[in-house]
């Protein structure tokens, strides 16, 4: 079973597919490129012994005399060459007259088959070389050349010589066997080395594969090390590897997020335990019993309001919350949330103002920015002493909206900045104002979903400043007068 399944996976194997394909295209290319050089071997021959012909007929012609019917070859028999010539050109050779009776012809050319009356009297009305291939009884082939040949009394003959052409034949046949032959050594030479190349190109794959399988659950700190080679497998280590880091935060985030929990849940769970205990126990007067269960449920109240805000917190960092983005002018919003903020600010003794004049139109989701400024603001109020202002600004700068908020409150120590936008953080000094320690933590989340970022500088006794900058965008364009007009009907 585990031998099928690994020859299976061996198949399957890109390395396996590669060569095969690599294979079949060889030979395919390999058979194609044989066919062609075969093909052009042989109409290179044939033009070739064409060429060979023409000059024979053209000797023939120079050579060969007929007068009233009577064919004569004239050379110099004493010129070796010329004698030699003649009777390689007696040796296929046939002449008729011009109804296509045979006058003279060699027992070569006779042993390649009687030329039909008709068919001479054809090739003579053609007016154009007689080709043809014939073969000896041997099956010998030969190529017979023939054609128009007219003597002095203007009488017209049918001459024809001939060649044979078993050289062309074994040259083709010899192309072929050798060529094909070597074919298969070839396709199995290229085959091998497309699976040399394969394994060697996949073997940065299988060591990617064996780096993951040692990464889990438990040690997503490991890392694929990088190989610096510019190519595709570098890129998806690369990609692999900031999706691990992703993961590992992720995980991170979940562990702490449960820890953070399980914390800040048992605190007020053991006051309420132990209110209520204190109470069964010592409470002798219902009054008495009454302030324990309001004790109680003050408390239960704040566990309450510390889960909506943790499931809220996680929703958001966890991409369950769908932001409803529109564009969005600033300007009104926070002039509104800052009146609402009135009254709490002058119970506080606080100076509250706003300095927002200028249109500030953002992309964002209306309810997530009234957090974001609500949040802000109530901490400013919050670690502001009586007698103390907050000032809320808004505008515009570059292609930034830049939203800020300023107090002259008890402001932050310099080694607890780093940690204010941490969950459940709170600075130690600041304990006795009620808080959760989840406002800035969704402040910064806020900021971030919008493309933002969010700073904060601080001085203790002087007081703090968040800054938020939000990208900005074009105002949408007014809606034309009719068509409003339209819609309103
Ligand atoms: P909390 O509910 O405690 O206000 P936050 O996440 O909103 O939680 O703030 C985290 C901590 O940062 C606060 O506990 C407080 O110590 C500090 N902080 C936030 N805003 C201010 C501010 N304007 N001035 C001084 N301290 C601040």
């Amino acid at each position: 079973m585990r031998t099928l399944l690994s020859k299976m996976r061996f198949v399957r194997g890109l390395r396996f597919r590669f060569t095969i394909v690599n294979a079949i295209f060889l030979s395919l290319l390999l058979t194609g490129i044989g066919v062609f050089v075969r093909q052009r071997l042989e109409t290179v021959l044939q033009e070739q012994l064409q060429d060979v012909l023409d000059e024979e007929w053209a000797a023939t012609k120079a050579y060969l005399i007929i007068h009233r019917r009577e064919a004569e070859w004239r050379y110099d028999p004493e010129d070796a060459e010329e004698s030699l010539i003649v009777k390689q050109l007696q040796r296929v050779y046939l002449c008729a007259d011009s109804n296509g009776k045979v006058m003279e012809v060699s027992p070569v050319f006779a042993g390649l088959g009687a030329l039909s009356p008709e068919r001479i009297r054809a090739a003579l009305a053609a007016n154009q070389p007689y080709l043809e291939e014939r073969r000896s009884p041997e099956g010998e082939p030969y190529m017979i050349r023939g054609g128009l040949f007219v003597d002095d009394d203007n009488q017209r003959y049918f001459v024809a010589i001939g060649k044979p052409v078993a050289e062309r034949q074994r040259i083709l046949d010899q192309f072929s066997k050798n060529y094909f032959t070597l074919l298969p050594l070839l396709i199995l030479t290229g085959s091998l080395i497309g699976w040399f190349v394969a394994s060697r190109a996949l073997m940065p794959v299988r060591d990617l594969a064996q780096a993951a399988e040692r990464i889990s659950g438990t040690n997503l700190s490991l890392r694929i090390p990088p190989r610096p080679s510019g190519d595709e497998i570098e890129n998806l280590t690369q990609t692999f590897n900031s999706m691990v880091a992703r993961l590992e935060s992720s995980f991170e985030m979940t562990r702490r997020f449960s820890i953070d929990v399980s914390h800040e849940l048992r605190t007020p769970l053991t006051a309420v335990r132990g209110q209520l205990e204190v109470a069964l126990l010592a409470a002798n007067t219902a009054e008495q019993y009454r302030e324990a269960i309001i004790d109680a449920l003050e408390d239960v109240e704040r566990l309450g309001q510390t889960i909506r805000a943790m499931l809220l917190l996680s929703q958001a960092e966890s991409g369950q919350l769908a932001l409803q983005k529109a564009p969005l002018d600033l300007t009104p919003e926070l002039r509104d949330i800052v009146d609402q903020f009135q009254i709490p600010a002058e119970e506080a003794r606080v100076a509250l103002s706003a300095e927002a004049g200028e249109p500030c139109w953002v992309e964002a989701d209306r309810i997530q920015i009234g957090r974001l400024i609500s949040n802000l603001l109530s901490n400013a109020l919050k670690y502001t002493r009586a007698g103390g202002t907050v000032t809320a600004r808004l505008r515009n700068e570059g292609d930034e909206v830049v939203f800020e908020v300023e107090d002259t409150g008890v402001g932050i120590p310099a080694e607890a900045l780093p940690h204010i936008f941490d969950r459940f953080y709170r600075v130690p000094g600041h304990r006795e104002k009620q808080g959760l320690g989840l406002g800035l933590s969704f402040v910064s989340w806020i900021v971030k979903a919008h493309g933002g970022q969010i700073d904060v500088e601080s001085a203790p006794d002087k007081g703090t400043k968040f800054v938020a900058r939000l990208p900005a965008v074009e105002p949408p364009k007014p809606v034309a007068a009719e068509t409003a007009e339209e819609s309103r009907v």
